[in-house]
């Protein structure tokens, strides 16, 4: 991989995947009047890729295509990829930037044609682009854990933004939630569902663990549905751990045993304070540990895959490692 640093220190990797061609990095453009620039109308995904020894290894692809397919549906874009064409062209552009590990962003957006709300005959484009990218929240936050605050913004109410789909549209409130937790002093922001209970973190699912059952709340219409929450379910469920997704009230964050976040990009990373609130004793906890080893035992192919969770790029082709 012959990338170098970038805007922010994104490592810029050779070539982005456009609509079915390879282009150089600096080339892959958008024009000012595009939809998505006035409207926020474009779907993604956020996919890790993680260096094994069969070659790197993309977490859970065929679901994060889903869902983009899926977001695409709900947003009526018409995609004309499905997901065994996108799956290989993911696989060919790690191989052709020679990376690997790092991340994939899938872009599906609505480009020029249409300057009024309609999207009309907006163009759509797909945008296929990986470059390498670390822990998300901090070098530390896996084992030491983050501070977090609830945060003043709620999350929507079902019926309003459909937060089942990955918008770009719905990002301007995790923009808010981020922003001012990091003002105030805060590494993460947890949102309130419009009842109040707990829904999610800026870019993130929550889970805590009271009594050694581990609860995060259901996927009500006002949270994304993530992949890592799923992962993180069925890894507990093998584990023999009780899982619940129930309304959580908001003062269960400040008397739970362990809390932690869950994403692609933050993987599993322990909450250590609430509201400055310590968490237990303020240390990652022990089904927190378990967890975030078992994700990345998968992950990283040092233990078996049962449910088909890897997909290898090897070559020119994709091989899913059942
Ligand atoms: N909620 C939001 C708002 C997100 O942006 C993300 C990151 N994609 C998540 C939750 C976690 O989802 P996933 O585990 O699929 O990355």
């Amino acid at each position: 991989m012959s990338g170098k640093p970038g805007h922010a220190g994104v490592i810029h990797t050779p070539w982005i995947w456009h609509n079915g061609d390879f282009v150089p990095w600096d080339s892959a453009n958008l024009h000012v009047m595009s939809h998505v620039v006035h409207y926020g109308s474009s779907v993604f995904e956020g996919i890790r890729c993680y260096a094994t020894r069969e070659g790197p290894s993309l977490l859970r692809l065929d679901d994060h295509l889903r869902r983009l397919l899926d977001s695409c549906r709900i947003h009526r874009i018409p995609v004309e990829y499905d997901v065994a064409f996108l799956r290989d062209a993911c696989c060919k552009l790690f191989e052709r930037n020679e990376l690997e590990e790092g991340y994939l962003r899938p872009l599906v957006l609505r480009g020029e044609g249409a300057v009024g709300i309609h999207p009309g005959d907006a163009r759509v484009e797909t945008f296929l682009i990986c470059w390498p990218w670390g822990a998300y929240l901090g070098k530390d936050a896996h084992e030491a854990g983050v501070d977090a605050c609830v945060s003043t913004w709620f999350r929507p109410a079902p019926n309003t933004h459909p937060t089942l789909a990955k918008c770009a549209g719905n990002y301007p409130l995790a923009q808010l939630m981020k922003m001012e937790a990091a003002q105030n002093g805060y590494t993460e922001a947890i949102a309130l569902a419009p009842d109040g209970t707990v829904s999610e973190a800026s870019a993130q699912n929550v889970f805590l663990v009271k009594g050694g059952i581990l609860y995060t709340p259901p996927a009500d219409g006002s949270m994304l549905s993530g992949i890592t929450r799923d992962s993180t379910i069925v890894l507990a469920q093998d584990a023999g751990i009780a899982v619940r997704e129930e309304r959580i009230p908001r003062e269960k964050l400040y008397i739970c045993d362990e809390l932690f976040l869950t994403g692609t990009a933050t993987e599993i990373t322990p909450v250590r304070s609430v509201d400055r609130i310590p968490v237990a004793g303020g240390t990652r906890g022990p089904i927190t540990e378990l967890l975030q080893r078992r994700l990345l035992e998968v992950a990283m192919g040092r233990a078996p895959d049962p449910h088909g969770w890897r997909t290898v790029v090897r070559g020119r082709r994709s091989t899913r490692v059942a």
